[in-house]
């Protein structure tokens, strides 16, 4: 490693945020709009907005493995290739093999090193936590409070949903709050058949997805060069038409027009630096992750948005005098709590009827059925609940790859489309479980010389309960539409990881003896260090989290502007 640390006041920035991902690109612009002067390090290679989507155009066809991963490829994305990795997408998931973690329990940490972290790879499905989602800790004595409730998160869900620019249908539902919303996408024939069905049978509300992509953009939107979907869902290649929400088209652009941001990529940040006194940070250490150089950077305020297991690494790896088990310690809480959603369990049917009914494109989107489960006077043997996704279209020409055929007649048969089908997949909430962890390992290293990350945590008693209800549940929601071959399905070898919603590891609390971070997002013992992303939640709900960590960040940067202004930083 090369020691020669370049370090000088050229390198001075009002504040440093750390990743390009869906935080950082959230805190970059925040921060420099409210006049600071911003150096985001990121530590993968520079992608350019649409001209390095290089996937994004080509047909099927085009693709040498017809979209198929190859076994080296999958040797390579062990971690991602379970869940989405493909041949177009790929080159947007980072190489397990050359940054590998250790599983003490099975784990798949999936990563995005580079420009706009996972924004580019994300589902885009954004919905609220509830008021429940920020109470239940409390009352249940589990993990620790919450020290902010929803009406805090109110007015920053408004702000961020409309910079975002969500799609979705008002429902008036306690349990899945209303937002901001663009017009809402459509649903299929037999969606709006099963939501009449289980709404008239089980009393269970469904709404279409609601998601980060443009259907009627707004004027702010278009100033970005962003444009209305296309209904293509190719989104995980990444959107030339920049129409669904990522820190490439959205958040870094708006950063950029400030003329405050500069980015450093290939910027690996492997600690904070603490002032003489070692209560302050004072900037960060960084490795080239080509070139191995070692600098240092400066600023009054640093963000951490590296993801909730690197952020947390890097405060782990912060070690000092003050904090000998990592910046924030105090409390042994760094690592602990990791909590995720689990999914692959739910239920599927086949659909008779409906053929004169299509729709228009390839909807990147799905249904959605908000928590019923231990909500109201329902109550269950196990705590929380789960929502589902899912949906019902119509079998493409891809089926033909599985039929025997050939010649005009299969072609034409392949262009018409084939029968309906409908899956319901559940997202469960995971509890906060201070022995599901994650720590650095004593004797192991990447090639960087930073020590390995271990994961050691599962799933418990009650997400295994709540697995059977998930099924049972899809299930009999299938059937009271009167689909047909209706099958439960509950993959056991799922585990963390899986859900891509790694959370907790440093969270927020009122008392600095069992938490981290305070009610915004500031290490409780040295406050200018805030974390914004995963890592700062105290549980987990059961719905997608990445709006909520864009709320908590913009809510932040606000505050920390605040405070500097104020001097108190
Ligand atoms: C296939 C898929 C589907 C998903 N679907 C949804 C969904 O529908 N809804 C939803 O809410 N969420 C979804 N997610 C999760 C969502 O992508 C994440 O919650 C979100 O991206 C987290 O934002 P982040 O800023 O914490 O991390 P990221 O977006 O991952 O960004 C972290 C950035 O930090 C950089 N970095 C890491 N370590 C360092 C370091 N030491 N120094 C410098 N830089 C560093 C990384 O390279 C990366 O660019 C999905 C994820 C995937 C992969
Ligand atoms: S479906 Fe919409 S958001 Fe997705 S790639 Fe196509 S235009 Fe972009």
């Amino acid at each position: 490693m090369n020691l020669n640390i370049k370090s000088d006041k050229a390198q001075t920035y009002d504040a440093i945020v750390v990743g390009s991902g869906m935080t950082g690109g959230m805190a970059a612009k925040e921060l420099t709009e409210r006049g600071l002067k911003v150096l985001m390090l990121e530590r993968g290679y520079e992608l350019k907005h649409v001209e390095d989507y290089k996937t994004a155009m080509k047909d099927p066809w085009e693709f040498e493995h017809r979209g198929k991963i190859t076994n080296l490829a999958a040797e390579e994305h062990y971690a991602s290739m379970y869940f989405s990795a493909k041949e177009g997408t790929q080159y947007l998931y980072t190489n397990d093999a050359e940054n590998p973690y250790i599983q003490k329990r099975p784990f798949n940490w999936i990563r995005a090193y580079h420009t706009g972290g996972k924004s580019l790879l994300w589902g885009k499905q954004s919905y609220r936590w509830n008021r429940e989602d920020f109470l239940a800790n409390a009352k249940q004595g589990l993990g620790v409070e919450w020290p902010i409730g929803y009406d805090d998160l109110v007015p920053w869900y408004d702000y961020v949903e409309k910079f975002v620019g969500v799609s979705g249908q008002a429902e008036g539902l306690d349990v899945l709050p209303d937002g901001k919303f663009l017009p809402p996408m459509a649903m299929t024939a037999p969606e709006l058949h099963l939501k009449k069905s289980v709404g008239q049978k089980l009393n269970r509300p469904i709404t279409i997805g609601r998601v980060a992509h443009l259907t009627k953009p707004q004027p702010w939107h278009t100033a970005l060069g962003r444009a209305t979907c296309q209904f293509r869902n190719r989104c995980s290649r990444g959107c030339p038409f920049g129409a669904y929400f990522s820190s490439l088209a959205a958040t870094i652009p708006a950063a950029r027009q400030t003329n405050r941001l500069t980015i450093v990529h290939n910027a690996i940040v492997k600690e904070i630096l603490l002032d003489s006194q070692g209560q302050k940070a004072k900037g960060v250490r960084v490795i080239d992750q080509n070139t191995m150089e070692v600098r240092e950077f400066y600023a009054k305020v640093i963000f951490l948005n590296a993801g909730t297991i690197g952020s947390t690494s890097i405060l782990m790896n912060s070690k000092s005098s003050r904090f000998p088990t990592g910046l924030g310690n105090d409390s042994d809480q760094l690592g602990r709590n990791l909590m995720d959603h689990h999914l692959s369990v739910g239920a599927r049917a086949d659909i008779e009827g409906f053929e004169d009914d299509y729709y228009f494109g390839a909807r990147p989107n799905a249904l959605y059925i908000p928590r019923f489960r231990n909500w109201g006077n329902d109550k269950r043997s196990y705590l929380r609940g789960f929502g589902y996704q899912g949906g019902a279209s119509r079998a493409d020409w891809s089926r033909g790859a599985a039929e025997t055929g050939f010649g005009a007649d299969f072609k034409a048969k392949m262009t018409q489309p084939g029968p309906w089908k409908i899956n319901l997949s559940g997202f469960g909430e995971v509890l906060p479980d201070p022995n599901n962890r994650f720590y650095l390992s004593e004797d192991q290293t990447d090639k960087w010389g930073l020590p390995k990350v271990v994961f050691d945590a599962d799933f418990g008693e009650n997400e295994r309960a709540m697995r059977k209800d998930i099924m049972n549940d899809g299930a009999e929601m299938l059937e009271a539409a009167g689909f047909k071959n209706v099958v439960p399905y509950d993959n056991a070898v799922a585990h963390m990881g899986l859900g891509i919603h790694e959370m907790g590891t440093a969270r927020m609390g009122k008392d600095p003896k069992t938490s981290v971070l305070n009610k915004f997002n500031q290490v409780h013992a040295c406050k200018n260090v805030f974390v914004t992303d995963g890592s700062a939640m105290t549980s987990a709900s059961n719905v997608n989290p990445s709006i909520t960590y864009m709320a908590l960040t913009a809510r932040a940067a606000k505050h920390a502007v605040d405070q500097l202004k104020a001097r108190s930083l």
